[in-house]
């Protein structure tokens, strides 16, 4: 992918504070990050988002994202943590390479990750599962 940015991040033609790498994965600090220690978990493959990810890499995605969790909750002094994964432009997502943004919290600071809730009927509740049912 010759303009995307992630992965040129990984062939290393752009610097980025790695902190973690293995065969499938490239865990960097943000550049423009929300808080202090704001990482991302990228893919060494391209795969624009979870619409086009694989299964079973995600689900190995996720196994690395707990480790990094844990090792981030054990350095810093981390309150919460805040898992964040945009998928399409007006979902937020602005590298269009599949990412997953670890967001450590810490007391007093200015991290927002809220939506407007809506009031739905039961009935309405009802037809969206009917629609998303999967057996
Ligand atoms: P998205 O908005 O696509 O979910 O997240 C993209 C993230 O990539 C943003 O948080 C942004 O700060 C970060 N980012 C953009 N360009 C660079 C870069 O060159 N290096 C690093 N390390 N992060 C970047
Ligand atoms: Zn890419």
């Amino acid at each position: 992918m010759d303009n995307c940015i992630f992965c040129k991040i990984i062939s290393g033609d752009i610097p980025s504070a790695t902190i973690y790498e293995d065969d499938e994965f490239k865990v960097i600090l943000d550049r423009f990050p929300s808080n202090v220690g704001h990482a991302l978990i990228l893919t060494k493959k391209h795969y624009a988002n979870i619409f086009e990810i694989d299964e079973d890499v995600a689900g190995r995605l996720f196994k690395l994202a707990v480790k990094v969790s844990k090792n981030m909750k054990d350095v810093l002094n981390l309150e919460a943590m805040n898992i964040v994964q945009n998928n399409g432009e007006m979902a937020g997502q602005t590298v269009h390479h599949f990412h997953l943004h670890l967001i450590p919290r810490y007391v007093g600071d200015k991290v927002s990750v809220k939506w407007e809730q809506l009031d739905l009927t039961d009935e309405q509740i009802s037809e969206v599962q009917s629609k998303l049912k999967m057996n």
